[in-house]
């Protein structure tokens, strides 16, 4: 085996991602230059603070603390070295418009007694989804979720296992089959909004995140998710890697079919044997390689492929405390299908909603100034490229309408209390973080754009190039960003024995 400790890389994006495949590079020996546009790391995780209040932007759900447990093997350091993981109960707090509401977590007992109450045969129901959704975790996460698909082989040796699980039928179609009553029907298939996908077109293997959440629970980092990014990004400098702020890659050079560093946008150019991409997928593509037939061609494929919905996020801060409210609430709006199927695809923003509402200090009270409240609540919207709505104009509309549904129904006295709020519409998304039709997840997580479908973790044609995030195997949410690291990070390895 050669050594590879005399090899550079660079990783373009401090991303979860981009962060967690430093990482391993570093902790192998192979230098690596983290460079983030933006001021502070994170990308979609980043954090706003304004009067005392801490804001994430993005994640608060952290499922599988393993896998970022994992990037501190064999250093001598731990997570808890430098971040505090802290268990959340319930997971969620589910609740509909007609006054129903369901706490899950993993107390089977607990769980089955409020099923019962919904429909009893759903027990039974439930636990025949809950083995099946066990057989999903084995096989598409421990098995496939850190591995590359780089050949259309390796998609052909998955499949028996992907036949047997029905991976064509939907994540609801599964659920739909064990569970009868309609709100369970909901509360075990809306986890696919989570990571960008439709419950009614994602593959059924995404049914895997009920099992991964009831084996590794749901956590919160101490001082929220940006606490989280902090500490890895401290523990990738420790380790002696060079993390910048403020870098904005402007190009991936190239010679030939090699890619040789990267440019800044002042100029500054740094070489590397490997450059690897956290940067979203198209903007990869189209931007950074875009003088080259490679980043021409690839760019027009991706475009012509089904991108993930956007985010509208609400964040505000309150005066008072709100005890009433558990740390995440799903808020059930009365439509779901034909909802979902309008958010998916336009052509115009939906009258209706249903909400995601964070409140972290259910946890973690320094998440706000003392006996007050920090929030966020967001909605699935349609991206850019399924509805042209002008943001600047809709998105303030938009903020009263929520504040309105919340008062109503889960925070009396909401705008009395209200201290601050700040808004991020898609076009942010698209701004900001340099997101294509400002989707909040990259590619659409259904059967045909995954695994070998989903763009590689190394490039087809500059195999010195390589992807890492959402845009790439197996996809969005902390967990899938962080195998994609591992997997990207495993072909990277294999490559600094051999590169030139
Ligand atoms: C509002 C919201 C809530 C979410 N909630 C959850 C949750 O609760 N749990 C969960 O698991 N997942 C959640 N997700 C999904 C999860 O946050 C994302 O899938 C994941 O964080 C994406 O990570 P990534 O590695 O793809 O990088 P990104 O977060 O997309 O970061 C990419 C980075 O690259 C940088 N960059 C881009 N271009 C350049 C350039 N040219 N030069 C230098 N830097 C560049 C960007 O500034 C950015 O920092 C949520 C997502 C959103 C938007």
């Amino acid at each position: 085996m050669r050594d590879v400790t005399s090899k550079r890389a660079v990783v373009i994006g401090a991303g979860f991602g981009g962060i967690a495949l430093a990482i391993r590079l570093q902790r192998a020996g192979i230098q690596t230059t983290l460079l983030e546009m933006r001021d502070k790391p994170g990308g979609r995780a980043y954090v706003w603070k304004e009067q005392g209040f801490t804001f994430d932007a993005g994640p608060t759900v952290i499922t599988d603390p393993d896998c970022l447990k994992e990037l501190f093997d064999g250093t001598g350091s731990v997570l808890s070295d430098y971040v505090d993981l802290m268990p959340v109960d319930p997971f969620y707090r589910l609740c509909w418009e007609d006054g129903a509401s369901f706490d899950y977590n993993d107390d089977q007992e607990a769980m089955e007694r409020q099923m019962a109450a919904f429909n009893p045969d759903d027990v039974e129901g439930y636990n025949k989804f809950h083995a099946y959704s066990e057989e999903l975790y084995q096989e598409g996460y421990l098995k496939l979720g850190a591995v590359p698909f780089q050949s259309f082989g390796s998609m052909l040796q998955a499949a028996p296992e992907l036949i047997r699980l029905e991976a064509w039928n939907s994540v609801h179609t599964m659920v739909a089959r064990h569970i009868k009553d309609p709100h369970l029907r909901q509360a075990f298939s809306f986890h696919t909004l989570l990571v960008g996908g439709d419950p009614f077109k994602t593959s059924s293997v995404y049914g895997l995140i009920h099992a991964l959440e009831r084996r590794g629970g749901v956590w919160f980092a101490r001082g929220g998710t940006s606490a989280l990014i902090n500490g890895l990004v401290k523990f990738f400098e420790d380790l002696g890697g060079d993390f910048r702020l403020n870098s904005r890659v402007e190009r991936i050079e190239t010679e030939g079919d090699r890619a040789t560093g990267v440019t800044l946008a002042g100029g500054e150019v740094i070489p590397a044997e490997m450059v690897a991409s956290n940067a979203d997928v198209v903007t990869t593509y189209e931007k950074l390689l875009g003088r080259t037939p490679r980043g021409k061609s690839k760019a027009k494929s991706l475009k012509s492929k089904r991108f993930s919905m956007s985010l509208f996020v609400l964040h505000f801060g309150t005066s008072q405390p709100q005890p009433q409210l558990a740390h995440h609430t799903i808020c059930f709006g009365a439509r779901y299908r034909e909802l979902i199927s309008e958010i998916f695809s336009g052509p115009t923003l939906p009258d209706d909603f249903s909400l995601y509402l964070h409140a972290p200090c259910a946890t973690d009270p320094s998440m706000a100034p003392e006996g007050m409240s920090s929030h966020y609540v967001l909605s699935p919207v349609p991206h850019l490229g399924a509805a042209d709505i002008d943001w600047d104009v809709k998105g303030p509309e938009y903020r009263e309408k929520i504040i309105d549904y919340l008062e109503e129904r889960y925070i009396p006295n909401l705008r009395r209390d209200l201290v601050t709020t700040r808004i991020w519409t898609p076009k942010d998304f698209k701004t900001d973080l340099d997101a294509h039709l400002g989707s909040a997840f990259s590619l659409e997580p259904i059967l045909t754009q995954s695994a070998w479908f989903r763009p590689h973790n190394r490039d087809d044609v500059i195999d010195n190039l390589y992807i890492v995030g959402a845009g790439t195997h197996p996809g969005a949410g902390i967990p899938g960003v962080v195998g994609s690291a591992k997997a990207t990070a495993g072909l990277m390895l294999e490559q600094g024995q051999t590169v030139r």
